[in-house]
């Protein structure tokens, strides 16, 4: 890995912690009170172990058989992430040079899911249950072609790593010398009819094909699009087809056919005309063809798409969800002003606004709030930032005002009757970019004054010693502050326009609006109007007695800008207000607007312990006789349970058992046993063709297990200690009811995989002092910070540093009380050290006793959707309810920072008590989000 030291030393540490971490979970789980006897988690330090991970988790014969080892070679020939690496991975397996499956199909099934896994970088699930089987099926002439069966979960893939994955599945078609699949004419109306009742029915996609294309894309498609049903709905016609399984709606495939192929094989086709050759795939040249196609189609949509002209978007707004206010309409000044630019918590999809924003739109706005926006892309979480501007106000008194602090906006914020302009948003060009949006204006602003003042001075030093100003004036990117006189001297001088400070919103205005403003400030006339013109371009006033009075020097600056001269000038209807007021006056006075940009709230920013229904602390079936609380304590109370079980006999005792170590004896020497649901026949293995289940319903008397649970307590039991109705994992496994105690003594909730989720909206941030996060300058130095951002030796606690790329900040603030992460996890890590000594007989590991002790301490990250954690290390806390990390961080996660959510866990918690089998048996729900 290419690094500098001190990075290396990070990244080394962290992996050490976490193997620590886990070996200690691994001797501690020996004790047999799990599914398993070690940790259910595996690590992985690259891309490459991910992928082997992730398809070990349903092919197992893959793993320790060299494959991390073949991805690396492979990335050194072809770049990291190529899709040449995917191709070469999927043809390999599928030969089974790494090892033997059952058959070819079953090789070549998992030689494509790992070509997709590694495109997706080993992160997300889609592979396991999206992409969920590939298939050997009969042609009409009785050759055979594959079949592609795609589920649900597929969306999680990413539309162009989908795509790809089936030009991966072409070439080891071509591998294995298969047949095309050959559609028929009503397979092909099959496809149409599905697609366009999916699009209709289900979710209206970015993309819908007309008839014509899904022709031309499924007669070139040489593999089958299949899956399963997805929906309850049946396709309006083509029913009953041969070789169609379901005449129910399929989600997955029609999303292959709607976002996936159709949009993004421009995408594949530009990568595949450069090596696709090499690789025997130059006949996906069609989709050339199928771009020419589908122009010539959709002409009259291109025409609008392509145009650079800026166009109020309506689409934020119409989507609207009761209880989300609207903040301002598409392009509509008076509303956000775009201003250019990043802070130290923007970018990757995060904006800002000023703080003073946040203040007078009260509890709607704050940091790590989504919101809904006109452009570009589709939301922004916010934060703050208070180098731009603020917002102009409107009092119930008429006064209009500019407030310079938070402080001073909460104090006026219940006099306001109108807020004239919302102040700045924060976005960086790059955001543009991204989105395939091109720049649009911003307005005048301080730092673009500065680079034309910058511009016309050829002697720097000259120009500081001249004006008496410090040696740093032109080293900072906003321009340090100067006096009111200065400033209008420069302009003068060196023709520069008017300081943006000291002009206003003129555009708001019509020219006619201009001659009756020159008209008061030169000859005091006024008119009834005057009030709402100083209003709609920002200038500050107040109303005395019914009479409008202006500052000294607001009415100065409103003279700079508007000449005398003005009053008596010819209109010229072709000019517009701005170009009216520069040609009479002395000054160059620049577009404060620039562009407007619409925005809607999207949801509140969250930071919260995650809940199951009915908030369960424990994944132990309670049944009716838990009563309405869904409490173990109950069941206790009746000394039985009526629910599904393991069938689990133990071979010391012989006495049946709901643990794999028996409950009874201790002995680990126990038998899983299937039962047959129709004829309650019981079998020692599953026996071939027939569907058997590993459980049963039955009374359970909890009495025994109950006793020797509480043997050592001592302590008070809580009095309700919520457990499940029913389990729903594939054998019905319980969690050990000590659990259940402890997390009720410790008022934490199980997620459904055995763990403590913290759920948080994720934010960036690239830079931290360390009195912000409440570091102290010896605790920043442990954690292995030794410089700041500039280089310079830490020695202060208000230096800026950079933040290390798996470094987060957990929430800690008042507002959330019990449910702050930083309380959540001293809760956790209380748990844990019980679970330790109580339960998996080992000593406590955190000892924490302040949230203090939770710094320095690893979790996992881990977004919706995705299956792979991302190691992090808390280093300190913040009040903001969100969870803060390097944009890196989030990108493992395969996040932008446009106001989705991730979750963490307390590290030794998720090893402990993190087991796949909790997982409910249904597609969608097997990975650990
Ligand atoms: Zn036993």
């Amino acid at each position: 890995m290419i690094a500098s030291k001190h990075i290396q030393n990070y990244f080394e540490n962290m992996n050490k912690s976490t193997r620590q971490l886990s070996k200690l979970s691994n001797e501690a789980k020996k004790t047999g009170v799990d599914p398993q006897l070690e940790s259910d988690i595996p690590i992985a330090a690259s891309v490459a172990e991910r992928v082997e991970a992730i398809m070990g988790s349903i092919s197992p014969n893959i793993i320790g058989k060299g494959i991390p080892d073949r991805i690396t070679e492979l990335e050194k020939e072809y770049g990291f992430g190529d899709w040449r690496v995917a191709l070469k991975l999927a043809e390999e397996i599928s030969l089974e040079r790494f090892c033997k499956f059952e058959d070819k199909i079953s090789a070549i099934n998992i030689g494509i899911r790992t070509g997709f896994a590694y495109i997706t970088q080993g992160t997300v699930s889609a592979p396991l249950e999206g992409l969920i089987d590939i298939k050997l099926k009969n042609r009409k002439d009785g050759k055979k072609y594959l079949s592609m069966y795609f589920a649900g979960p597929i969306r999680g893939g990413g539309a162009t790593a989908s795509a790809v994955t089936v030009v991966i599945t072409d070439y080891i078609r071509k591998v294995h010398n298969i047949e095309k699949y050959d559609p028929t004419d009503e397979e092909i109306k099959r496809f149409y009819t599905e697609v366009t009742d999916y699009y209709d029915r289900v979710e209206r996609k970015q993309y819908k094909p007309t008839e014509e294309e899904m022709k031309f894309i499924i007669s070139n498609l040489s593999v089958e699009l299949n899956g399963d049903p997805t929906s309850r709905l049946t396709v309006s016609n083509f029913k009953g087809l041969d070789r169609v399984e379901t005449d129910r709606i399929r989600g997955g495939m029609a999303l292959l056919l709607t976002d996936c192929i159709p949009l993004k094989g421009a995408k594949v086709w530009k990568k595949l005309k450069e090596w696709g050759s090499d690789f025997n795939l130059e006949d996906w040249k069609w989709i050339e063809e199928f771009i020419e196609l589908k122009k010539k189609i959709h002409s009259g949509q291109e025409i609008k798409s392509n145009t650079t002209k800026l166009r109020p978007n309506y689409s934020y707004i119409s989507e609207i969800v009761a209880g989300r206010p609207i903040f301002t309409h598409p392009l509509k000044k008076g509303g956000f002003r775009l201003r250019y630019g990043r802070s130290r918590l923007t970018g990757h999809g995060s904006w800002a606004i000023s703080p003073i924003t946040m203040q007078i739109c009260k509890d709607y706005l704050a940091i790590g709030t989504q919101l809904r926006v006109e452009r570009p892309g589709k939301s922004t979480s916010l934060t703050s930032c208070d180098s731009i501007e603020g917002p102009i106000v409107k009092l119930k008194s008429g006064e209009v005002i500019k407030p310079k602090s938070e402080e001073e906006a909460k104090l006026i914020s219940p006099d306001i009757e109108e807020i004239l302009f919302l102040g700045d948003i924060l976005i960086s060009h790059g955001e543009f970019l991204e989105n395939n949006h091109f720049l649009v204006p911003p307005g005048f602003c301080p730092e673009w004054w500065f680079n034309i003042l910058k511009s016309k001075i050829n002697n720097k030093n000259q120009f500081i010693s001249e004006n008496k100003l410090h040696e740093s004036f032109f080293d900072t990117f906003l321009p340090p502050k100067i006096s009111r006189e200065l400033s209008i001297e420069l302009s003068e001088k060196y023709k520069i326009p008017l300081h943006p400070e000291l002009t206003f919103y003129w555009g708001e205005l019509s020219k006619n609006q201009l001659i009756t403003l020159a008209k008061y400030l030169y000859k005091g006339s006024t008119e009834p109007s005057l009030k709402r013109i100083l209003e709609l371009i920002g200038a500050e006033h107040k109303l005395i007695n019914n009479k409008i009075e202006i500052s000294p020097i607001t009415l100065s600056n409103l003279k700079l800008n508007l000449s005398e001269e003005i009053i008596n000038s010819n209109l010229n209807e072709s000019e517009t207000t701005l170009e009216f007021l520069n040609k009479h006056s002395k000054y160059i006075v620049e577009d404060l607007w620039g562009t407007a940009i619409g925005a809607r709230m999207g949801r509140p920013e969250k930071a919260k312990m995650r809940d199951l229904k009915g908030s369960p602390n424990f994944l132990f079936p309670v049944g009716i006789e838990g009563g309405r609380m869904n409490n173990f304590i109950d069941v206790i109370k009746k000394g039985f349970v009526i629910s599904d079980f393991p069938i689990i006999n133990c071979e010391d005792c012989k006495q049946q058992t709901i643990y794999r170590k028996c409950e009874h004896c201790g002995s680990y020497n126990t038998k899983q046993r299937y039962i047959d649901p129709k004829t309650k026949i019981k079998y020692d293995e599953p026996p071939k063709d027939l569907r058997v289940r590993a459980f049963e319903r039955r009374k359970y008397e909890i009495s025994k297990l109950y006793k020797k649970t509480i043997e050592n307590w001592n302590d008070e039991i809580p009095s309700l200690i919520k457990g499940v109705k029913n389990t729903k994992n594939k054998y019905r496994y319980a969690e050990h009811p000590l659990k259940g105690i402890l997390r009720s003594k410790f008022s934490l909730r199980v997620n459904k995989d055995g763990t403590v989720r913290y759920d948080g909206t994720e934010l960036g941030i690239t830079h931290f002092k360390p009195k912000e996060i409440g570091l102290t300058v010896s605790k920043v130095k442990k954690l292995g910070y030794s410089f700041d951002w500039k280089g310079n030796e830490i020695t202060s606690d208000e230096q800026l540093i950079e933040i290390f790329p798996q470094d987060i900040i957990i929430p800690d603030s008042d507002i959330l009380g019990s449910e702050a992460a930083s309380k959540v996890l001293q809760r956790v890590a209380n748990f844990v050290d019980e679970e330790l000594t109580r339960l998996y007989n080992k000593p406590a590991y955190y000892n924490v006793a302040t949230k203090d002790d939770l710094i320095g301490q690893m979790v996992i990250g881990l977004a919706p959707h995705t299956s792979a954690g991302i190691a992090g290390r808390i280093i300190g806390f913040s009040k903001i309810s969100a969870l803060l990390a390097h944009p890196y961080w989030h990108a493992a996660q395969r996040r932008d920072l446009d106001g989705e959510e991730t979750s963490i866990m307390l590290m030794l918690d998720a090893f402990l008590n993190f087991s796949r089998d909790f997982l409910p048996d249904q597609r969608g729900s097997r990975s650990m989000d």
